[in-house]
């Protein structure tokens, strides 16, 4: 049978990705959001996709199908989520009943824990299926016209891509990388709790939100303008993520402590990601406040604000908190508590951002919130112990 890839949402990214995958691949888009699939298949009508690339170059191409039904999977070589991480577990669990063993399950970004995820939604199967995440999108793109036209803005040179089981690491990337084309190119990492602890967002969303508008830091009262964001970053800020990220990286320090042969290389500090992912761009590299301050590619980029008579409040519930700390740092936290590591700093962030986003995950700095599951903490996944993560993770514990 053909190679049949379903690319699932309906975002910026799922239509980007799907017009590009179907110049090449049968492609049948997915969405289970409200009546999305639906929406897109209509808008599209009898029209070809329209992708524009950096070079300004037009390609066309046409989705076999654009659906909500999960049923599809059964056909399915390959599965891309492209959508926000919150949304990753609804594809899982829909999508379990109708897979063929050795279909393989990539998500872009992965986010935190996302391999636990995926063995927790899909059960007995998933020692049959092949999981990967990857690190980031490796596009910047918007659609220009919803349903009918996207543009890739600029794509990254290399992203980190890693498998569960490792054993199907070549398998799995060289089809991906057939997927995505020549750029960018994918990189091996070798397990995923290095993407998962590498995840740059839950320490730079929630963090740079703490450092302005926690009361910490702000008085509450309305701002002239939208603050910048990355290059607004100040000492105090700074002091919040280097916190975050220290704390992250005596996590990792710990779990290699545990476990056999566990390189942790990709999982590294905040700074170090970005003279990594930004070499070049930045005019001050000194400094991880330098680093966010001079970065060209944050020109412009604000805090999400909404605007209230003329002047702007917080958007307290944008995505730099709602998805980055149940699906990045609580998975991180929720970690370091089964490891009996002190977090102070991503605690302090956490108790506040979960007030803003109206969700109960820390009790009196512990996991026990009543919103847990509603997270990727492994406690929210049922798992409690250093043994339990283990081997949901497939890490080997040191004998
Ligand atoms: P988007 O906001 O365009 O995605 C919206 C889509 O997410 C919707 O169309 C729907 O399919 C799905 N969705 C939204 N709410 C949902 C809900 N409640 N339940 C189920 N599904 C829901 O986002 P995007 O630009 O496509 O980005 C996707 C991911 O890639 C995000 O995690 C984003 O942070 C990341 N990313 C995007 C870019 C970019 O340039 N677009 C760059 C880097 C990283």
């Amino acid at each position: 049978a053909e190679f049949t890839v379903l690319c699932c949402g309906g975002g910026n990214a799922a239509q980007v990705a799907t017009g590009l995958f179907a110049v090449r691949y049968k492609t049948i888009a997915v969405s289970f959001f409200a009546d999305e699939a639906a929406k897109w298949k209509d808008a599209l009508g009898d029209a070809e996709f329209e992708l524009t690339t950096p070079g300004g170059g037009v390609m066309k191409s046409k989705p076999k199908d654009i659906t909500n039904d999960p049923s599809v999977a059964k056909d399915a070589d390959l599965i891309l989520l492209v959508v926000p991480s919150f949304a990753h577990g609804e594809y899982f669990e829909k999508f379990a009943p109708y897979m063929k063993p050795g279909t393989i399950v990539a998500t872009m970004p992965a986010r935190s824990g996302g391999d636990i995820l995926f063995a927790s939604k899909l059960g007995d199967k998933a020692k049959d299926m092949i999981f990967c995440g990857f690190e980031t999108l490796p596009w910047a793109c918007r659609f220009t016209e919803w349903g009918k036209k996207a543009t890739i803005l600029g794509t990254k040179n290399n992203i980190l891509a890693a498998v569960t089981p490792v054993s199907a690491t070549k398998k799995a990337l060289a089809k991906l990388q057939g997927l995505l084309g020549v750029n960018p190119q994918v990189l091996e990492s070798p397990n995923n709790l290095g993407i998962s602890l590498r995840n740059p967002g839950m320490i730079v969303h929630p963090g740079v939100m703490y450092g302005r508008w926690s009361p910490e830091s702000w008085d509450g009262n309305p701002k002239d303008e939208a603050p910048l964001f990355y290059q607004g970053v100040d000492d105090f800020t700074e002091t919040v993520l280097t916190g975050m990220t220290d704390e992250v990286q005596l996590l990792c320090r710990k779990m290699e402590e545990v476990a056999q042969g566990l390189d942790m290389k990709d999982a590294c500090t905040l700074k170090q990601w970005y003279l990594d992912c930004y070499d070049g761009q930045m005019k001050d590299t000194s400094s991880l406040k330098a680093c966010m301050n001079t970065n060209a590619a944050y020109d412009g980029l604000k805090h999400p604000c909404k605007e209230v008579d003329g002047k702007f409040m917080p958007d307290l519930k944008y995505r730099y908190l709602a998805e980055d700390i149940p699906t990045g740092l609580c998975f991180a936290k929720g970690l370091a508590e089964i490891v009996g590591l002190e977090t102070p700093t991503i605690d302090k962030v956490m108790k506040w951002g979960q007030e803003c986003i109206g969700l109960e995950i820390m009790v009196d700095g512990k996991m026990t919130g009543k919103d847990l599951a509603k997270t990727r903490a492994p406690q929210g996944m049922g798992i409690t112990t250093l043994e339990a993560f283990l081997t949901a993770s497939k890490i080997e514990a040191k004998t």
